[in-house]
């Protein structure tokens, strides 16, 4: 089917238009924003649509989904880095008792897929500024601002995405779902 022949689901405008979105190609409607097209793509532009109004990344948003998917876990805030402040990406974590062996099973996919990773990653006990007891999960070094380059920033970047899969992948495994 032609885009000009498809019709919005959302509010049966015919006539979806091309568009480029997350990196992946999508039909939208120039009335209501309404998406059609291939399933997947769809999915993954309202992921980034999600992403962008909560100010994450995509690929930061769907490490902070499986975190919050984690009993016991949950996400105080959470950071893309950036290179012209000197900061890492990060991710903020409140945990109660279940959370805190949630940790532990995180911590081991770190170091199970520390050879996927191309930084050393860890998970840090903070006391935020309001005062709160937080577990930060970030790179495993300090750089002073203007020290940390964007070719580090992509790899921080790259494992993020990284971290997203393999945590979504171990948490339907055995071993984390049997103590849990
Ligand atoms: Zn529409």
């Amino acid at each position: 089917m032609r885009p000009e022949d498809t019709i919005c689901e959302e509010c049966g405008h015919r006539g979806l238009q091309e568009s480029l979105e997350a990196g992946v190609r999508v039909l939208e409607c120039p009335l209501c924003g309404g998406l059609g097209g291939d399933d997947e793509a769809v999915n993954r532009v309202l992921l980034a649509r999600e992403a962008g109004e909560r100010g994450f990344s995509l690929d930061l948003f769907l490490l902070v989904r499986e975190l919050e998917a984690c009993r016991g876990i949950r996400v105080v805030t959470a950071e893309d880095g950036d290179a012209w402040r000197g900061s890492w990406p990060r991710v903020e974590m409140e945990v109660d008792r279940k959370g805190l062996r949630q940790l532990s099973f995180l911590l081991r996919t770190l170091q199970i897929h520390r050879r996927e990773l191309e930084l050393s990653w860890r998970i840090e006990l903070q006391l935020s500024p309001s005062g709160l007891l937080v577990h930060t999960l970030r790179p495993d070094f300090w750089s002073p601002p203007g020290r940390l380059t964007p070719e580090d920033l992509e790899r921080a970047e790259r494992d993020v995405s990284t971290l997203a899969r393999v945590v979504s992948l171990d948490r339907g495994l055995d071993w984390w779902v049997s103590i849990s």
